[in-house]
């Protein structure tokens, strides 16, 4: 059993049927990427994976640890143990650092009141552990996450989603807009935390660093998915990556 099976689904924003058929699965500890054009089908698939509405999944189905989740709520979904960065890096502009990864709190205190209790459900990751994968936050823990750059409100938006410690991390262009050096520095974080145990679903338009890191690939071409090997095959297999990826 895969940790992750999207399993044939077709997803819907109204009348747009956007995923045809779409399966994937992702094996425990593994990294990785799904990749493709612009409007392709990425973010599409992160959503319907999160239970995120829209889209609309009208047929087949995610399982996540051999447990169907597909129509259930994004807070149920997160509580199974599935966390989605999205693109716009979630952080509170106003907060420090610090106060940004305590933040998680609220979330627990509001699943406590509707009884379910998610510190029952699963364990919280101490801070001090998230400044050893981050070590720029840690130097910046009292800086106001309005004013990080590009690169450290991801790491911080990433860090955040880790403190209910995920068994899968979900990353919606984690490299856009940023400088390179800095997408080093996420790389080696992602890396970081996947070495400890977190399993990682990234989507990226920038397909050479997401192969760099990756150890399996799809490609997803609208709504289907035309590529699925190691992240080495695809690095060797040019026609793939012109074709689908233009690179
Ligand atoms: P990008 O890299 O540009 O973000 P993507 O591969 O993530 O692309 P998606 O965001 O999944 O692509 O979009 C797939 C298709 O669905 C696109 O044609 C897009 O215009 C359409 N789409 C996305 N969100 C909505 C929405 N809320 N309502 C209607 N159509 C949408």
């Amino acid at each position: 059993m895969s940790l992750l099976e999207v399993d044939d689904i077709d997803a819907f924003y109204g009348q747009s049927h956007i995923l045809r058929g779409l399966s994937l699965t992702v094996e425990e500890g593994q990294i990785c990427a799904l990749l493709g054009r612009n409007g392709a089908g990425k973010t599409t698939t992160l959503r319907s994976i999160a239970g995120a509405v829209p889209p609309e999944v009208r047929s087949g189905e995610v399982r996540f640890q051999g447990e169907r989740i597909t129509g259930r709520d994004t807070e149920d979904i997160a509580m199974e143990g599935i966390a989605l960065v999205p693109e716009e890096r979630r952080v509170f502009p106003n907060l420090t650092v610090e106060e940004n990864l305590h933040m998680t709190q609220v979330s627990r205190n509001r699943s406590n009141r509707i009884g379910r209790g998610l510190e029952a459900v699963r364990e919280t990751r101490p801070v001090e552990e998230l400044y050893e994968a981050f070590p720029r936050l840690d130097e910046r823990r009292n800086q106001q996450a309005g004013t990080l750059s590009g690169g450290e409100q991801q790491m911080l938006a990433i860090a955040r989603s880790l403190r209910q410690n995920p068994g899968l991390l979900m990353l919606d262009e984690p490299y856009e807009g940023l400088a390179p050096q800095i997408i080093e520095d996420v790389e080696d974080a992602v890396r970081q935390i996947n070495e400890e145990g977190t399993t990682v679903l990234l989507i990226e338009q920038n397909a050479a660093a997401a192969i760099k890191i990756a150890d399996y690939c799809y490609i997803v071409d609208q709504g289907e998915i035309v590529f699925s090997d190691t992240a080495e095959a695809l690095r060797e297999d040019d026609e793939a990556r012109q074709r689908y990826l233009g690179v």
